[in-house]
Order: C-alpha cells, then sequence, then structure tokens
C-alpha cells in the first residue's frame, strides 16, 4: 500500500474517530498545533504506532525535544515523502518529461519518414512518365502522378501539425520547468524555499550517514528586523531581505544549499565540510554585510548597519536532521543572547551551557 492509500485507510477506516481522539489528546500532550501537516503527523502516528515515525515522535517526546514548526517539518519531510508537494511535482514533473521526450522523438520520426515517402512516390512518378508507349501505362502513370500530388499535399498538412505540436511539446516543458522553479523557490530573494530546503536536508543528510562523510548546517537570522520594518517600512525591509539572500546565496552556491527558512530566516547546507571551517567563513560573510553602507532605494537615506547572527551545527554519527537543525538553532539563539551579530558554533555553545 502507497502512503496516500495508508492515509485514507486512517482517516476513513472503522478506527477513524477514535484514532482521531488519541491523534488530539497526543499533539495536546506534545504541545503542537493542530495544524493540517501536524495533524496529519500525529493521525498516522496514532494509526501505525509502530511506525518510524511514531518511534521518532516517541523518542523526541522522551527527550522532551519541543516539537518546533522546523522538527515538524523535518519530521514531515522524513517520514511523509510522498505526500510533499515538492516531490509529487517533480515526480510528475520528471515523468510528464520523459513522456514529451517520447512524443517529440515520434513526432520527428513521422516527419522524416512521410518526406522519405513522398520523396519515393515522386521518384516513382518520374520515372513512370518515361514509358510512354503504352496507354494503360499512361493510365498508371495518370493516376499515380494525382495520388502523388494528393500525397504530396497531405504531407505538407502534415508537417504543418507535427512543426505545430512540435512547438507545443517544447512550450509545455518550458511551463513545466517554470512552475517546478516557482514550487520550489522563495520569490524574494529567489533562494530555495523551505519546502525545497527540508527536502534537501533530508537527502543531504542521508547521503552524509551512509558514506560518513561530514556535514555542517548554518541557520542565520537578521537581527532587529522587526524594529528595522517599523523604522523604515516593510518594502525598504524587503530590500534587505533580497540584499541578505543574495550574500548567503552567493556563500550557498552548489554544492552547498542556501534557502530562505521563514521570514528573515535563512539556511545553509553545507555537505562535505566541518563546522569550525563554515564558523569562520560565516563570521566572515556578517562582518563584511555588518560593515556595508546601504542606502534606501527610493530616497537614498543611509539605513545603518545589518546585523546578522548565526548558528553553526556539524552531523555526529546517528543523529537525525531534526536532532542537527535543532541543535543549529540552540547555536543561533545563543549567538542572540551573547549580544548578536555573531555566529556560534554548536560544539562551544555547548560548552558554554555546561559551564
Ligand atoms: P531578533 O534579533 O531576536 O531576531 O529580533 P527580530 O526583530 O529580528 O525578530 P522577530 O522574530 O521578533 O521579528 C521578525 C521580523 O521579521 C518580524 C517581521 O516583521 C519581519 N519579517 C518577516 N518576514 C518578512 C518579510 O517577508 N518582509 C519584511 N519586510 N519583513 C519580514
Ligand atoms: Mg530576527
Ligand atoms: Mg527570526
Amino acid at each position: 500500500m502507497d502512503s496516500t492509500a495508508e492515509f485514507e485507510a486512517i482517516v476513513r477506516g472503522p478506527d477513524a474517530y477514535r484514532l482521531a481522539r488519541i491523534a488530539l489528546d497526543m499533539m495536546v500532550r506534545h504541545k503542537v498545533w493542530p495544524t493540517p501537516l501536524n495533524y496529519e503527523l500525529w493521525l498516522r502516528c496514532a494509526g501505525e504506532p509502530r511506525s518510524p515515525l511514531a518511534l521518532e515522535i516517541e523518542r523526541m517526546a522522551a527527550a522532551g525535544a519541543p516539537f518546533t514548526d522546523a522538527t515538524c517539518e523535518v519530521l514531515a519531510a522524513t517520514h511523509l515523502p510522498k505526500s510533499r508537494l515538492t516531490d509529487e511535482i517533480r515526480d510528475a514533473g520528471d515523468q510528464l518529461s520523459r513522456e514529451l521526450d517520447t512524443v517529440s522523438r515520434a513526432i520527428q520520426a513521422a516527419h522524416r519518414s512521410s518526406q522519405a515517402y513522398g520523396a519515393t512516390l515522386a521518384d516513382a512518378t518520374s520515372e513512370l512518365s518515361e514509358q510512354n508507349d503504352t496507354g494503360s501505362l499512361k493510365t498508371i502513370v495518370s493516376g499515380l502522378s494525382g495520388a502523388t500530388r494528393q500525397v504530396e499535399e497531405e504531407n505538407r498538412v502534415l508537417q504543418k501539425q507535427l512543426k505545430e505540436s512540435t512547438n507545443e511539446v517544447h512550450q509545455l516543458r518550458d511551463h513545466l520547468a517554470q512552475v517546478r522553479r516557482d514550487a520550489t523557490t522563495d520569490a524574494l530573494t529567489n533562494l530555495a524555499n523551505r519546502k525545497a530546503f527540508d527536502a534537501e536536508l533530508h537527502h543531504a543528510h542521508q547521503a552524509a550517514a551512509r558514506s560518513g562523510a561530514c556535514m555542517t548546517l548554518a541557520v542565520l537570522d537578521i537581527d532587529h528586523f522587526k524594529r528595522f520594518n517599523d523604522t523604515w517600512g516593510h518594502q525598504t525591509g524587503d530590500q534587505v531581505l533580497r540584499y541578505v539572500g543574495s550574500v548567503l546565496g552567493r556563500v550557498g552556491a552548489a554544492p552547498r544549499f542556501a534557502a530562505r527558512y521563514g521570514g528573515e530566516e535563512f539556511a545553509i547546507i553545507f555537505p562535505g565540510e566541518k563546522a569550525a571551517a563554515v564558523h569562520g567563513m560565516l563570521q566572515d560573510v556578517i562582518q563584511e554585510v555588518a560593515s556595508r553602507t546601504l542606502r534606501r532605494r527610493s530616497t537614498n537615506e543611509e539605513l545603518g548597519a545589518i546585523t546578522v547572527s548565526g548558528g553553526v551545527a556539524e552531523l555526529k554519527a546517528g543523529e537525525t536532521a531534526h536532532a542537527l537543525l535543532e541543535r543549529a538553532d540552540a547555536a543561533l539563539y545563543a549567538s542572540k543572547r551573547g549580544g548578536r551579530n555573531r555566529v556560534t558554533n554548536a560544539q562551544a555553545a555547548k560548552g558554554v551551557a555546561a559551564a
């Protein structure tokens, strides 16, 4: 049974109301908001109490780990891969793209064979028209000429239709590529959006866990951004978000992966990189941002320094993606508590907390 069918069986099965009550009770106990996503997670958990999702939730609850929006998104990306929009669009898109390729190739083959057919008939016509000694041959020749002209005309119509169809296939494919980009891109900054980030974190985490390679995650948040918006207005705030997004987009160029994680929060995945190196590099980046004089586009007024705080965490052996995200988040908040405009390495933050 695929995951959609499993979920249907829970939602519409004989136990539906009992399971819904169990799910809601658990959500109250675990202090999670009854959003559609969280409800789906806990309902699946109630319906399949031995599933990896339910065991993970149980383990997190036992460890006292809070179920924040971020951790729930990671749970969803990890355990509900088939129900996530990004994956669905990607799968449907891949399939459609393959089919369009097949259709496009078939159209072109038909186009070539119809041209060859027309050429063969035209040759036969010219050969026969040279043999003008019998009446019956003349009849054949004129019949064949008529048929040839008709086939040539049909060929022209067919070729026109084939050309139009081929153009349409190409337009469809471009449109599909655009839809896929839109579904995974944040419109303001052009970075990946949170859904794309969750999916990428899941894949990067799996790859690192499989290969044993290191991997570091960074989360960054603009300091006192509410105050900035209150002072300069939302539109100027958007300008700053675009600027910070462009700086982090350059830092997070492939094979790294940068995303706008939420409002004024960004995240970058660094596959194969150690936290100490990432920490040093991000310190330099945020110092560069802080020292830059930004001006309001409409009036050219100086906006004052924009500062950013960050947290980095390197994946530990056996650690889940959401635990890694939690540690990076905790390091970010250590930076905030420590005075902002700084980056904290989760290892160091742990040392401070223990001291
Ligand atoms: P801190 O240093 O603790 O992070 O303080 P903060 O004010 O940045 O944090 P807080 O979470 O209190 O406020 C975040 C602000 O970010 C509130 C909201 O107005 C702003 N914000 C979120 N999304 C957008 C956006 O798309 N555009 C603009 N202009 N502002 C946004
Ligand atoms: Mg902030
Ligand atoms: Mg924030």
